[in-house]
């Protein structure tokens, strides 16, 4: 059939209206069609353990000894903070100039029952990073677990005997390229995983698009100019200047795991598919990808810290609350923290919100103000959370003298 000739994206994204369409107007019809995203999604989430494991004991072992491993942490933990910040930076002017919040009707009464349980202080963060059961991580799926394990295993095989050292790099090397097969394999199937999502969203939230009317129209506008300010011209200048990379071009090559990260609203669930991307369409080594991609997805969110402030600051103007700079500031970093913790699932920014509203004393009921157009903003912060991984990718592997498909 012709349409299979197509490329990935093309597919994808005809898949994609064809949702809406589908969704839209045949809700009754989606229970025969969620199978499908439900499937997909179970698949991507099937792989991404064993994906990140050998992922990254392959590309940590072809570090080899040395302060490769300190460089490159050190590299990678710079551009997130400093694109995050970045980002928050451009929401606040955003929000400020436009004020969305000021003279709003306080009338909502969404119930936000639940949402603060799920909140993990700072300290939680911490926790989790150092599992006490590694295999209990793995079966919960703690990511950030899985990553600190994987990291120590890795360095501790280029530690070993020689002849231990070989065959363990062998064998996970081999795992890796299997994992990478089976994704490819997974990749096929996201034009049909994605109809399934999308329409199955469609059905049961297209109310949603009604109210999104006046003030909650201009904050949404907010969110939405500052991530396109942010992905479109200030990610693309890291890229060019300090990375000397076409962002252009690597953005074309990012069009599939943007738009699944659009379609899942989940950096972890589109992991497989940025690693694939980055490697084999931007031509960064799994040397790179596999120490950033896999942290990345879990710790360096932009899109979701700009929406963090963007949301708080509309809060604190829908209550009539002005906010001193300090306070501000504060919104700044608690922001930043807040899209750290956040996991990269589907609207867990949105709990994570809970946390920049205690600390500036803002009542969490606020939340209930923005809830009716979570699920879209979670969708486009999404696409940008990947969209900043890879262009950290590829600016870190090029920084390292990498020659990737996409230098200048
Ligand atoms: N859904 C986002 C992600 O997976 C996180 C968020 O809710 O902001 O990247």
């Amino acid at each position: 059939m012709k349409i299979f000739k197509l490329k990935l994206h093309w597919q994808i994204l005809i898949a994609l209206i064809l949702a809406v369409i589908f969704g839209y107007y045949i809700p009754q019809g989606v229970v025969y069609v969620e199978w499908m995203g439900d499937i997909f999604l179970r698949a991507l989430k099937m792989v991404i353990i064993p994906l990140i494991l050998s992922s990254i004991i392959s590309g940590v072992t072809s570090m080899g000894e040395g302060s490769n491993l300190g460089r490159l942490s050190v590299k990678t933990l710079v551009y997130y903070l400093a694109t995050s910040t970045m980002a928050i930076v451009t929401g606040l002017t955003v929000v400020n100039l436009v004020k969305p919040g000021v003279g709003i009707e306080m009338g909502f009464t969404e119930s936000v029952e639940g949402l603060t349980e799920n909140a993990g202080s700072m300290k939680d963060i911490l926790y989790r990073l150092v599992p006490d059961n590694i295999v209990d991580a793995m079966a919960q799926g703690t990511i950030l677990s899985v990553i600190f394990f994987a990291i120590i295993f890795g360095y501790f095989i280029t530690q070993v005997e020689t002849k231990y050292k070989d065959s363990l790099t062998t064998f996970f090397d081999a795992i890796f390229e299997v994992m990478m097969k089976i994704t490819l394999f997974i990749i096929k199937f996201t034009p049909l995983g994605i109809f399934g999502i999308v329409a199955n969203e469609v059905a049961h939230n297209a109310d949603q698009l009604g109210s999104i009317a006046g003030s909650l129209a201009i904050y949404s506008l907010c969110v939405v100019v500052g991530l396109l300010i942010h992905a479109f011209i200030l990610l693309p200048l890291v890229v060019r200047f300090i990375g000397k990379a076409k962002p252009y071009t690597h953005f074309s090559n990012m069009a599939t795991p943007l738009l699944t990260a659009f379609s899942t609203s989940s950096s972890s669930a589109t992991l497989p598919l940025t690693m694939e991307a980055l490697e084999h369409k931007s031509g960064v080594s799994n040397k790179i990808t596999s120490f950033t991609l896999p942290l990345g997805a879990t710790i360096n969110m932009d899109g979701t810290a700009l929406y963090e402030c963007v949301a708080a600051m509309f809060i604190a103007q829908a209550y009539g609350i002005e906010l001193s700079f300090a306070q501000q500031a504060l919104v700044v970093v608690t922001a930043l923290l807040a899209s750290i913790g956040a996991a990269g699932i589907p609207m867990a920014g949105l709990v994570m919100i809970t946390v920049v509203l205690t600390a500036i004393g803002l009542p969490l009921e606020g939340i209930g103000l923005i809830l009716a157009v979570d699920r879209i903003l979670d969708m486009l912060r999404t696409a940008v959370n990947v969209w900043s991984d890879s262009c950290g990718a590829v600016t870190v592997a090029r920084s390292e003298g990498e020659e990737t498909l996409v230098a200048l």
